[in-house]
């Protein structure tokens, strides 16, 4: 756990979020900045700064919860399909450094994306 980690404090409860999931792998809740009707962010529990990072780890049940619970989310909330975003690094402008997937639902998605 990091201390300062927004999403860490989501994990310990320390911040409010709109839970969609939780378990003892992963938690998921909606983007505070939605970018289609449906935006739910899917973390790992343990703290990784980014895919490359969590891959390191090597924690495979973790990585296919993590698969799974985006999965569920998008089965859910996008009954006409779905798409799963994970941004690494400057160029694909990721801004909070603990590894989230992006789960985007209920318009027609773009592609390819910008
Ligand atoms: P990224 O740019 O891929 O790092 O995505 C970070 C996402 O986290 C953005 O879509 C933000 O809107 C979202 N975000 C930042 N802070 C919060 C928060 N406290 N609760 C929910 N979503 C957040
Ligand atoms: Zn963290």
């Amino acid at each position: 756990m990091h201390e300062d980690c927004l999403f860490c404090k989501i994990v310990r409860k320390e911040i409010n979020a709109k839970e969609v999931l939780r378990d003892e792998h992963v938690v998921a809740f909606h983007d505070l900045n939605p970018q289609a009707p449906t935006h739910v962010l899917v973390i790992p529990t343990v703290h990784a700064e980014h895919l490359s990072d969590f891959a390191k780890q090597g924690n495979p049940v973790t990585a296919g919860r993590l698969l799974a619970a985006a999965a569920e989310i998008g089965t859910r909330f996008g009954p006409n399909g779905y798409r799963v975003v994970m941004n690494e690094g400057p160029d694909a402008g990721q801004s909070v450094h603990h590894l989230h997937a992006h789960v985007l639902a209920g318009r027609p998605l773009a592609w390819p994306p910008g």
